[in-house]
């Protein structure tokens, strides 16, 4: 899967052979390695495009988590299938809070707790800023609705008080649930 930086390989020109035999010199669109003149702006190529540059954006969000996209593994499937592993991981975790007394913050379970639900909530944001689709909206949804139950739990351990909590709550169940109305909306209309 190509990076950022691959995508435009330091200025290199366009390449494609000109009618008079040489090589053009033009810049290649973003993402692309033609220019506009070359089918760098053919819808097709807009999309294929685009398409890129978010799958490049997807693996540099989960690089910076230590999840690696090898060879030519698609991002967006490397993402579902990381968000799948740590939604598991936050019911494992939340299976293992419930025994321990809420006083008991510093206790290494309640820790391992948070530092899994951080990874889950990061996931889920990668998820949020990608405009996936459908089959990723759907666990997307299903992320956030164990999101807040696990916010939600997290909170009554570091005793934050009902009232702090409810607006954080809606704001994060608006927030998580955003890409999946974007779409309910979009196959409405
Ligand atoms: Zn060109």
């Amino acid at each position: 899967m190509a990076r950022p930086d691959e995508l435009q390989p330091h200025g290199a020109p366009c390449g494609a052979r000109t009618r008079s035999g040489g090589t053009c010199g033009h810049a290649p669109m973003v993402g692309q390695r033609r220019c506009r003149f070359h089918g760098g702006a053919s819808p097709q190529a807009r999309r294929a495009a685009k398409h890129r540059i978010e799958r490049a954006r997807v693996s540099a969000a989960l690089g910076r988590l230590g999840v690696a996209v090898e060879g030519t593994a698609d991002p967006l499937e490397v993402l579902a299938h990381a968000l799948s592993v740590a939604n598991g991981d936050l019911h494992t975790m939340q299976g293992m809070v419930a025994n321990v007394e809420p006083t008991s913050a510093s206790d290494p379970t309640v820790r391992l707790y948070a530092e899994t639900l951080d990874r889950a909530s990061r996931l889920a944001k990668i998820a949020a800023d990608t405009n996936l689709a459908e089959r990723m909206a759907t666990v997307a949804e299903a992320d956030a609705v164990a999101l807040h139950a696990a916010l939600e739990r997290a909170m009554t351990f570091v005793g934050l008080a009902l009232d702090d909590r409810e607006p954080l709550m809606h704001a994060l169940a608006v927030e998580l649930r955003r890409p999946v109305l974007q779409l309910q909306a979009g196959a409405a209309a």
